[in-house]
């Protein structure tokens, strides 16, 4: 008798199919195992998720294929995309499809191709059209053919009738394949070869091949594409006369780089305080228990040493390591100092790793052959088997959380695997997150401190400039006296000095001081940012370019100027200032290029640049002893946005941009330039006072039922139309608000209203914001669940979509 199973499908929907699992692919558990099913008019890859029990659906289809000998995904790591697709309502297939590598979880499109033969259309010009569309090498996706003469019924129409004359073909094709295991042959020395005297059996003339040979008897074995280069033929004929071998052997794609070179001393002894931190975690390493651990230790007060050797008590008990940071490029050093350590058994999984890399890698991380794992957000799903401890960096970091879906949080995600492994986890921050600090107080986290920096290091002084009583004349560009004359002084002792500005561009907006008009992108109804090394208006959603006006576009003012600070502007007016130093920028712009951002760092770690400005990308977690200056441009520039954590994202912004000050041997200093010294993120700030900064914000959004206090489901309405996007907001939330079961589970819902970006790439945004209640939020979910299945199967046309964010933390 057949069995059924049941498939997750990397598709947008929640939903799970059943398919029939034919005798002849029938062998062993099918779960955790990809299969080949047909969807719909497409093929597409699944994951068996479980057996079917109860009787089997009549249509169910079966199943083309079983792509695995053996389950992919097993264990906790199966247990963990199951909860994240409960957690986040997320389509399971879609999590699957981020937790393995590229490729694995494959959709189909349909793709049209002209056949050359078939009936000619006469008489219309449409379907000639068409048929010149999919006329090319390997025809068209139907898709892009829609987008191309943007209806879907024309299209499809006149493919049905092609079809029907018999000049075209519309199939399903999986989309490109995964990257393969590869193999690469090898030249390898034979004992006949390796023999005293073996050269004098080749020709004496044979100098090439002579030299070949004593090159494989010193390597033993080499690349053949190597020694092809080098020797031409040559080993190609050794292989003919006896003395080497070919052999066929699996590539291992793994990229190097990533860290900046750094010494470790394992004898190096802690801190009084850095054993105080560790003691308490080392019984859960020793006993492989779940406990979850938040370090909360000031910039400088050794923290990566804490992992380091919480991670060696983990390999010494035989088991693996997992590590999460938020991202690679910018925290080169914290992978330097891992790799320093653990040396060969460190992998590094970030974000630019090339499909080959990313497939191999994760192939060698479940073979066992790196048993520790340093890596971004998504290498919460490394194939780690035995894992011992999860270590998660800079836990506060908004870049743990995905922006699309499955939309999951890293750090809160590493602890449920924490939880779902039975191991403990070391979440670490200069500036824990309100949420953590929260859990701490809760019971659920506990936590250790390191109050003090390495080698009582004191903290930088923090000066403030109140730019409202600069005037306009003494300033140069955006910067004070004061700050110019203490970068004077840096520069002037052979120190280096960090500038600090979270706005890229020239400056970020165009004004009209006559009618107060604003250009701004059409598709997004966001500000243009001014270019000025390209001399381009660019939107910083979307990427559209634009020539910028001369005179306002609006009233025809000659007046219109630009407005504001950014990078490239605070750059000129520095090296107006300081002619003489070397200048360095960091920003989105300058740091493109794979491995840019690391060669700036390390330039700058190498004394090459004096003077480093950048945006937050340079407020992470470097260690630059060589810098005693951190100076803030306008510590102002998040506070005002609409969203609830703007507080908190400026206060932690300027302590960790503080904290790069005075980690050498001289006393750091910081000067921050604002608009608001009285705010209280930017007092607290001042005077390192992370608990009075605490305080408020628990005080507030307690008040304001915003999280901890509550979980906030963002739900953005997206489409073409305002109209519909309007109208479908208002729907589900007259939905939501007339279904009893829901108003005792949430604190209230917010809107509908625009959202503060009301139009990206010319869709228009409309959402509803809820606030859960916690304890209820289970029960919660679910009704929620129903209503988004509702509306998904209600949706026609589609000419609205919802985007579901569960503990959102982009409100914008
Ligand atoms: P954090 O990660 O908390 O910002 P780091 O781990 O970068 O701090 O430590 C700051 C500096 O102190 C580094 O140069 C590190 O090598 C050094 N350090 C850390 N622990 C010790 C120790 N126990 N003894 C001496 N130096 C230490
Ligand atoms: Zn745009």
């Amino acid at each position: 008798m057949s069995r059924f199973v049941i498939v997750a499908v990397p598709v947008p929907t929640r939903r799970t199919f059943t398919y029939r699992l034919p005798e002849t692919l029938d062998a062993g558990d099918p779960v955790g195992r990809r299969v080949l099913v047909p969807f719909g008019p497409r093929r597409m890859t699944g994951l068996v998720v479980a057996l079917a029990d109860g009787p089997p659906p009549v249509e169910a289809k079966d199943v083309l294929d079983v792509l695995d000998e053996g389950p992919i995904l097993e264990g906790p790591l199966f247990e963990l995309t199951r909860w994240i697709a409960d957690y986040y309502l997320a389509p399971w297939g879609e999590t699957l499809r981020a937790a393995l590598p590229v490729g694995r979880m494959r959709r189909s499109r349909r793709v049209a191709t002209a056949t050359g033969g078939g009936e000619d259309p006469a008489g219309e010009p449409f379907l000639r059209e068409l048929e010149d569309a999919i006329r090319g090498k390997g025809g068209a996706p139907v898709e892009a053919l829609v987008k191309r003469f943007g209806s879907r019924g024309k299209v499809e129409g006149g493919l049905a009738r092609l079809e029907s004359l018999g000049r075209a073909e519309v199939r399903a094709v999986l989309e490109p394949g995964p990257a393969a295991d590869r193999t690469e042959s090898w030249v390898e020395i034979l004992p006949e070869g390796a023999a005293e005297g073996a050269e004098e059996k080749l020709r004496k003339n044979a100098i090439r091949q002579i030299e070949c040979l004593l090159h494989l008897r010193a390597k033993r074995r080499a690349r053949r594409a190597e020694m092809r280069a080098r020797f031409g033929g040559a080993a190609d004929a050794l292989v003919g006369k006896g003395f080497a071998r070919i052999v066929e052997e699996e590539m291992v794609r793994i990229a190097e780089g990533g860290a900046l070179p750094s010494r470790y001393d394992p004898d190096r002894p802690l801190t009084p305080e850095q054993e105080a931190a560790l003691a308490p975690l080392l019984p859960a390493i020793r006993e492989r228990r779940f406990e979850a651990h938040l370090l909360h230790g000031i910039t400088g007060s050794g923290k990566t040493e804490v992992y380091l050797r919480a991670a060696s008590e983990t390999r010494a008990a035989g088991r693996t390591v997992l590590a999460l940071v938020p991202e690679i490029a910018l925290t080169p050093q914290t992978v330097g100092r891992f790799r320093a350590r653990f040396g060969d058994e460190v992998v590094v999984l970030h974000s630019a790793l090339s499909p080959g890399e990313r497939h191999d890698t994760w192939r060698e991380i479940r073979r066992g052959h790196f048993p520790v794992v340093v890596g971004v957000r998504s290498a919460l799903f490394a194939p780690l088997r035995n894992l011992g401890l999860i270590v998660v960096d800079e836990e506060h970091d908004t870049s743990y959380k995905q922006g699309e879906s499955p939309r999951y949080h890293g750090r809160d995600m590493a602890v449920v695997r924490a939880k779902l492994e039975g191991v403990p986890i070391l979440l670490g921050s200069a500036t824990p997150s309100v949420e953590s600090i929260w859990n701490v107080r809760d019971g659920k986290y506990r936590l250790a401190v390191l109050p003090k920096r390495i080698h009582d290091r004191p903290l930088p002084r923090i000066e403030v400039v109140d730019l409202a009583r600069v005037p306009y004349k003494e300033r140069i560009g955006a910067l004070s006296p004061r700050l110019v004359e203490r970068i004077g002084e840096t520069l002037g002792r052979g120190e280096q000095a960090m500038l600090f500005l979270n706005r890229r561009g020239y400056a970020p907006f165009l004004h009209c001081p006559d009618c107060g008009h604003v250009p701004r992108c059409a598709h997004c109804e966001v500000a243009f940012t001014f270019h000025r090394v390209e001399s381009v208006l660019r939107c910083h959603y979307c990427g559209v370019e634009k020539e910028p006006p001369t005179v306002c576009p609006e009233c025809g003012g000659a007046r219109i100027g630009y407005r504001g600070m950014g990078t490239q502007r605070v750059e000129e007016d520095l090296r107006g200032a300081f002619p003489s130093a070397r200048i360095g920028r960091m920003d989105l712009d300058t740091t493109r290029k794979r491995d840019s951002a690391r060669r700036i760092l390390s330039d700058f770690a190498g004394g090459g640049i004096d003077l480093l400005l950048g945006t937050q990308m340079i407020a992470k977690g470097h260690h630059f002893p060589g810098v005693s200056l951190v100076g803030v441009i306008l510590a102002d520039t998040a506070l005002h946005l609409p969203d609830f954590r703007a507080g908190e994202r400026t206060f932690q912004l300027l302590l960790q941009v503080a904290g790069r000050a005075g980690r050498g041997d001289r006393e750091g200093e910081v000067v921050i330039q604002t608009f608001h010294p009285r705010h209280y993120c930017i007092r607290a700030a001042i005077h390192h006072d992370f608990d009075a900064f605490v305080e408020r914000e628990l005080a507030d959004r307690r008040e304001l039922r915003y999280p901890p206090f509550s979980r906030i489901v963002a739900l953005t309405f997206r489409g073409k139309r305002e109209g519909s996007v309007r109208g479908a907001a208002a729907r589900f939330r007259g939905a939501l608000s007339s279904d009893g079961r829901i108003t005792p589970m949430i604190h209230e819902i917010l809107g509908p209203t625009p959202a503060p970006i009301t139009k990206i790439r010319d869709r228009f945004r409309w959402r509803l914001m809820i606030k859960a209640k916690t304890e209820r939020w289970r029960a919660f979910r679910e009704v929620l669940a129903a209503h988004l299945d509702a509306f998904h199967g209600r949706r026609g046309g589609g000419r609205a979509e919802v985007v579901v964010d569960v503990d959102a933390q982009d409100l914008l």
